[in-house]
């Protein structure tokens, strides 16, 4: 058994695994320009992000995707394409906010867009360099 501290501003509940338990603590959150440490990174994240929403926590998969940076179901199942772990982690952290505002808003209207504005001032950089780097959806 690993246990992880990693800082961040909010504290849902912590997330566990087959080998480690990761506790986030208020005061600082990787820069935007860091890394992914792994996969599981991600999907705390989603649980992060989830929480700060307050919409369920999805099941996530993370896995190769040939047209898309993500995906989310109605019914709350989430896949994120894994080369987004090779990217900057603020650009993954906003596909997970854009696909879990989906569950709160479908379509991409001026609704969608007061709640990435709300949450997320900078979003439109980060889908510029999404569109530089792929697409999404
Ligand atoms: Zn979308």
């Amino acid at each position: 058994m690993e246990i992880e501290i990693v800082k961040a501003s909010d504290l849902p509940p912590p997330l566990l695994q087959e080998s480690k338990v990761r506790y986030r603590l208020d005061g600082g959150e990787d820069p935007p320009s860091a890394p992914w440490r792994d996969a599981d990174d991600l999907r705390w994240a989603v649980r992060h992000w989830a929480a700060r929403l307050n919409v369920k926590s999805p099941q996530v998969q993370v896995r190769a995707m040939t047209t898309k940076w993500a995906s989310i179901t109605s019914r709350g199942r989430l896949t994120l394409n894994a080369e987004l772990l090779g990217l900057p982690r603020g650009l993954g952290e906003y596909v997970v906010l854009h696909e879990l505002t989906h569950l709160l808003v479908p379509n991409h209207g001026l609704v969608f867009k007061l709640y990435l504005d709300a949450y997320m001032p900078d979003w439109r950089d980060r889908q510029r360099e999404l569109d530089l780097a792929d697409y999404i959806q």
